[in-house]
């Protein structure tokens, strides 16, 4: 079991609608030792990919990705939520389907910072039905550039989003995959990896 599972084990909290809340060391309160164990991983399975940036969404991506990229030594670029209907041409757009708050959001990402010459690592905190790494992806297909891997710190794998994404292609590397977990017990158990 690796560090991150032991601490979902630990401090995780399973909730009614398949919501595994983690706020206490990702996704509020962030655990920065915790998030560069998660970086050294990345750089591990991604060795000898061509990657000069990160991608994430805000805003619980936002905290992982920027200590994981210290590892790459890349820069971070983060999506933004906006519900602004009139976007201007400089920004890439894509619609994404938030999970936790079941809501649709227009993600934007400037034209400035995404072009053709990138080899982009996208980094989530999440994956479930995968609705927001289909964003990211749609986003650095329209710039132009290359998705050379996903990162996720917890994949839910009773949820569709991880089969999705690997069935088009992408190496998609989850450090946590949880195979189930019931709210009533709290009981959370992990695939073996
Ligand atoms: P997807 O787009 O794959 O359905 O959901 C991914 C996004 O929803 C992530 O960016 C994350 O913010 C949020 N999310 C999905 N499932 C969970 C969950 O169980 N716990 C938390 N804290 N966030 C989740």
């Amino acid at each position: 079991m690796n560090c991150l599972e032991e601490r979902i084990l630990k401090d995780g909290i399973v909730k009614e609608g398949n919501v595994l809340k983690v706020d206490s060391f990702l996704n509020h309160q962030m655990d920065i030792n915790l998030f560069n164990e998660m970086g050294k991983e990345f750089a591990k399975r991604f060795e000898g990919k061509n990657i000069n940036k990160i991608l994430t969404i805000e805003a619980s991506g936002i905290g992982i990705a920027c200590v994981v990229a210290q590892h790459f030594n890349v820069p971070v670029v983060f999506a933004k939520k906006s519900k602004s209907i009139n976007i201007d041409g400089d920004m890439y757009v894509a619609e994404v389907v938030s999970y936790t708050h079941k809501n649709t959001n227009q993600v934007i990402v400037s034209k400035k910072f995404l072009s053709e010459d990138d080899h982009v690592l996208i980094i989530d905190d999440f994956l479930a039905n995968g609705c927001a790494l289909q964003g990211l992806i749609s986003i650095v297909q329209s710039a132009g550039g290359t998705v050379e891997g996903i990162g996720i710190a917890i994949e839910k794998g009773f949820q569709p989003g991880g089969q999705i994404i690997r069935n088009l292609g992408y190496q998609l590397e989850s450090l946590a995959i949880v195979e189930s977990m019931d709210a009533s017990t709290g009981k959370v158990e992990f695939r073996a990896q």
